[in-house]
Formats: C-alpha cells, sequence, structure tokens
C-alpha cells in the first residue's frame, strides 16, 4: 500500500490525514486519543504539520514519534524552508531519518502574518530545493565522520541510516497566492517532481473540477507523480472564515451561507461532512488515487466523510472478511 495508486487488493482509495502538533499537555492526551482512531482507518501515512520557523519542531517530532512507538502508521513529517538554513536543514532531516521517519512534505512554508513574504528565508528558498536536500542529506558528510572521533557518528553509521522513502509536496488547484497564473501553478509542481517528489497533496478547494482539471493540465505538462486532492469537513462558520484568510481559496457562498444562517452547531458540522462527503466522491469519481483529510486534530468528521462513502474503518473489516472467505 504505496498511497500512490488507487488502492490494495479490495482497491479502496488511499485514505491520509493531517494533524497539527498540539500546544498544551491536555491537547496532546487528547490527541493520542484522536491518532488511535484515524489509526483504525488504515491510512497509509498521517502528516504532521511543522510551525514555519521551526517554531513547533520539538512537538511535531513527538507527534510522529507516538505513531511510529504506538500505531502502525507512517508518519509523515511536514518540512520548511522559511526559518531554516540549508545546513539547518540537512541536520534536521537527519534527525528525523535518525528518528525513523522517513515520509516528508517539502514546503516552502509562509512567513509570520504581515511579514515580508520571503522573511525568514535564507539560503533555501523553495520546495523543489528541499526535496533535493532530503535526498542527498545522506550523500553530506557529517563533521568528523570520515576520521572516525570516538563518540561521534562514524561512516558506518551513515549507512546504517534509512533512507527517504516518501517524499510529497504542494499543489495548488486554485492557483497559489503569489502565482502569476495557473501555469507557473503547474510548472513549480513539475520542477518539484523533477528535484525527486514522489507525491504531490493539494492545497484545499471546494469544486471536484478545480481539482480535475488541475490535476489534467499536470499530466498535460508532464506530471506524473499521484495528486492526492486535500479535503476537509468545514464544521463551523468561524473555521471557514479562518481557512479562508490562512489559505486565500474563496469558498462557496452557498456553504458560508448555509453555515451563517443555520443555529445548530450539529447540524452545521452536518453541512460541513455532506459538503466534503460529496466532493470527495466526486474526486474518486474522477479518478484521484485516494483522500487526504485535513482533520483540525478531530477524528469524528472526517471519519463521518469516510463512514459515507463506504471506505471507513468497519468497512474495511467487511471488506477484509469477504476477501478472505472467497
Ligand atoms: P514552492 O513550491 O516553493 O512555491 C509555491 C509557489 O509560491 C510558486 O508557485 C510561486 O507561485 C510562489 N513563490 C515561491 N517563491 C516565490 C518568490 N520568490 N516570488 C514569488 N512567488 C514565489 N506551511 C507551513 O508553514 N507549515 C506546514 O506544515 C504546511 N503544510 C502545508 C501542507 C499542504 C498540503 C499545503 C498545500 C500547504 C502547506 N503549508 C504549510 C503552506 C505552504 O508552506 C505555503 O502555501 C507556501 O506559500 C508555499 O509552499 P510550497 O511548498 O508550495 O512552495
Amino acid at each position: 500500500e504505496t498511497g500512490q495508486d488507487a488502492g490494495g487488493a479490495d482497491c479502496r482509495p488511499s485514505v491520509s490525514f493531517e494533524l497539527f502538533p498540539p500546544r498544551t499537555d491536555a491537547a496532546a492526551l487528547a490527541l493520542g486519543r484522536t491518532i488511535d482512531r484515524l489509526a483504525e482507518a488504515d491510512p497509509a501515512f498521517i502528516s504532521v504539520t511543522f510551525g514555519a520557523g521551526g517554531s513547533s519542531r520539538d512537538r511535531s517530532l513527538t507527534v510522529l514519534r507516538y505513531m511510529l512507538e504506538h500505531t502502525d502508521v507512517e508518519p509523515m513529517a511536514h518540512l520548511t524552508c522559511v526559518g531554516s538554513s540549508h545546513a539547518e536543514a540537512n541536520r534536521l532531516v537527519r534527525e528525523f531519518l535518525d528518528a525513523g521517519i522517513t515520509s516528508f512534505l517539502a514546503l516552502r512554508g509562509d512567513p509570520p502574518e504581515g511579514a515580508d513574504p520571503d522573511a525568514g528565508i535564507r539560503d533555501l528558498d523553495s520546495a523543489a530545493e528541499l526535496v533535493q536536500l532530503i535526498h542527498r542529506v545522506q550523500e553530506e558528510r557529517e563533521p568528523f565522520a570520515q576520521v572516525g572521533i570516538p563518540g561521534l557518528p562514524g561512516v558506518s553509521q551513515i549507512g546504517e541510516r534509512p533512507r527517504p522513502e516518501r517524499v510529497a509536496v504542494a499543489a495548488f488547484p486554485t492557483g497559489h497566492p503569489r502565482s502569476r497564473g495557473p501555469a507557473q501553478d503547474v510548472d513549480t509542481l513539475l520542477a518539484k517532481e523533477i528535484a525527486g517528489a514522489n507525491l504531490a497533496i493539494t492545497q484545499l478547494f471546494w469544486h471536484a473540477d478545480d481539482y480535475l482539471g488541475f490535476v489534467a493540465r499536470a499530466r498535460a505538462a508532464g506530471v506524473t507523480i499521484p495528486i492526492l486532492p486535500g479535503i476537509m469537513p468545514v464544521t463551523t462558520p468561524a473555521r471557514l472564515r479562518r481557512l479562508t484568510e490562512l489559505t486565500g481559496v474563496e469558498p462557496p457562498a452557498e456553504l458560508e451561507i448555509d453555515l451563517e444562517i443555520e443555529p445548530d452547531p450539529e447540524a452545521q458540522a452536518e453541512l460541513g461532512i455532506a459538503y466534503a462527503a460529496r466532493l470527495a466522491a466526486d474526486v474518486l469519481d474522477g479518478d484521484a488515487p485516494g483522500l487526504h483529510l485535513y482533520t483540525f486534530n478531530r477524528h469524528e468528521a472526517v471519519l463521518d466523510v469516510l463512514d459515507r462513502l463506504g471506505i471507513g474503518a468497519n468497512d474495511r473489516l467487511v471488506n477484509e472478511r469477504n476477501t478472505t472467505e472467497r
């Protein structure tokens, strides 16, 4: 199961999730339970965001380690160029590999709100360069490695470090906010594939045609890697407003209005889940290789989406039983 094709023996599309590192001990505890529940859906991987500038580095690593130690789920570490020099990013990738994390989502990252767009960028300034760095990290010598100073890593230990396996990148079906136009969005993705990316994950979008049209343009331009659609069930009007601010992707007016005028929180959640399930069904019908679900650190809504599509944890168990019995 690679998360890069349409699924395994039961033809179930690959499913993956995104989490962010918790900010408090209580949130960390709750997140452990969320991860356990998400793991029941047998995701291809769960990715953990990285605060640009490295502010969340230790908390991200703790969540990724939890997955390695307590679940069978493949952890994927987001990494950003913002706030990191080439040398620092090298060290960080080594640290992740040494911890057993071999999947990465290489990103440029965003500067803090209101800052200059290039703030925090040093000698590593695009996701494509970060992809190359991740692949090359093994080739670059650690200080003193060759001379074998006692207590420091030697050449043999470098050879034993696991290799990066999944190196994912971001893609923008409705255009990156700073992009000059649709062609640049496709060209940037192609450059990331040429640099060594083997998976793309999209920014949120609200219409299946945005995703399907982008994939068609990317294929026409020579992009061959799987492009996973990123989908989020948005269960409150406040969250929709915040997401729009963060991503710059305009939501459909009908969803915005329906969420605003619906007073009951449960009915609001239902609106968001139903919208996400319809969108997910439409992109799967259009041959999307799987679904990448943004969880907002809650399992309920995303698992509900999978159940409605007939690809939740229970459906998986039934499928497995049918396959074994056949
Ligand atoms: P790149 O591929 O390097 O560039 C993307 C686009 O940026 C280009 O097409 C171009 O339009 C524009 N651009 C880049 N450089 C310039 C320049 N010098 N001048 C003008 N335009 C330029 N951010 C985080 O901080 N942490 C995360 O964990 C995180 N996770 C994400 C996960 C996903 C799935 C997605 C889609 C985004 C995520 N982001 C995250 C946000 C991401 O870092 C930003 O959208 C960032 O602006 C672009 O990153 P990129 O990797 O696509 O950059």
